[in-house]
C-alpha cells in the first residue's frame, strides 16, 4: 500500500512538473503559443424571431402550464390560459416552475393590463414580477414613461427596493414587454455564510437596464435585504392584484 501511495505521489509530481515544463517550453514569440483548440463550444441553433434557442428549456409556449405550479402549495396552475397567453388569476397568488434553477439566461415576455391604473397603489397598477430562485425580484409595474407616481427603485426593471434601472424602456400598458435576464446565483460556504453574492444583467425590450448588478439579498418590502442559504430554486411569477399576462418564457442553464 505504501509503495502504491509513493508511486501515485511520484506520478502526480511528475505530471504536474511535465505540465509546467510544457508551459515553460512555449515560445511566446510564436502565434501558436496562445492558440487554444479545445474544448470547442457546444453548438446552439439560435431562435429566429420569437423562437427559443435549441438548447433552451421552454417554460411556457402558449399551449400548456404544465411546467408551473402554484407557489403556495405546489398544486397545478390556476392562472388563466387563453389564446396562447397565461394571465394572473386574482386572489390565487404566485406561480413557480416545477424545475429548480441556478445560474441562467431567462427570457420572459409580459403585458400589464391596458387599463392598469396610473397609481402607486399596487392594486391594478400592473404589479407583478419575475423572481429568480424564489427570492430576487425583477419588478414589473405600470412604469410607462415614468407617469406612475412610485419610488424609482420599485418600478419595472428594478431589483425591488435595491436598484433603479439605468433606463426606462417600458411599453405602454396593453402592449408586450420582454425581459432578457442573465443571472449568476449566489454561492454559500458549508457553514451557510455568503461566499459570493448573486449578480444580474437585465435587457428590457432590447435596452441594457442593469449591468452586472450585485444583488444585496432577498427582497424586503420593509427593512434591509440579507442573504439566506439556499440551493437551486424555482423561477416565480408574482400575482399581486393585477391581471398581468405572460408568454414565450424560456430558460438556458449556464
Ligand atoms: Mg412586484
Amino acid at each position: 500500500m505504501k509503495k502504491i501511495l509513493t508511486l501515485c505521489f511520484g506520478f502526480a509530481i511528475l505530471s504536474s512538473h511535465a505540465q509546467k515544463e510544457s508551459v515553460f517550453k512555449k515560445d511566446f514569440t510564436k502565434p501558436e503559443a496562445t492558440e487554444v483548440w479545445e474544448p470547442k463550444p457546444k453548438i446552439v441553433t439560435p431562435g429566429m424571431g420569437t423562437a427559443p434557442p435549441s438548447d433552451a428549456i421552454v417554460l411556457f409556449d402558449g399551449k400548456s402550464m404544465d411546467q408551473w405550479v402554484m407557489a403556495k402549495d405546489e398544486s397545478p396552475s390556476r392562472w388563466v390560459l387563453d389564446k396562447g397567453v397565461m394571465t394572473v388569476k386574482l386572489g390565487e397568488g404566485e406561480l413557480q416552475t416545477k424545475q429548480k434553477f441556478g445560474d441562467c439566461q431567462l427570457h420572459v415576455e409580459f403585458k400589464i393590463p391596458a387599463d392598469a391604473k396610473n397609481s402607486a397603489n399596487r392594486n391594478n397598477a400592473g404589479n407583478s414580477g419575475v423572481f429568480l430562485q424564489e427570492r430576487y425580484e425583477v419588478q414589473i409595474f405600470n412604469s410607462y414613461q415614468n407617469e406612475t407616481p412610485l419610488y424609482a427603485n420599485g418600478q419595472t426593471g428594478s431589483i425591488y427596493k435595491q436598484v433603479i434601472p439605468m433606463a426606462n424602456a417600458s411599453s405602454k400598458p396593453g402592449e408586450w414587454d420582454a425581459f432578457d435576464i442573465y443571472y449568476t446565483a449566489p454561492r454559500f460556504r458549508d457553514n451557510g455564510s455568503l461566499e459570493k453574492p448573486a449578480f444580474i444583467t437585465l435587457v428590457h425590450n432590447g435596452v441594457l437596464t442593469l449591468h452586472h448588478f450585485e444583488i444585496h439579498g432577498t427582497i424586503q418590502y420593509i427593512g434591509i435585504p440579507k442573504y439566506e442559504l439556499h440551493d437551486k430554486a424555482s423561477v416565480r411569477l408574482q400575482g399581486h392584484g393585477s391581471a398581468v399576462s405572460f408568454r414565450n418564457i424560456w430558460i438556458r442553464e449556464i
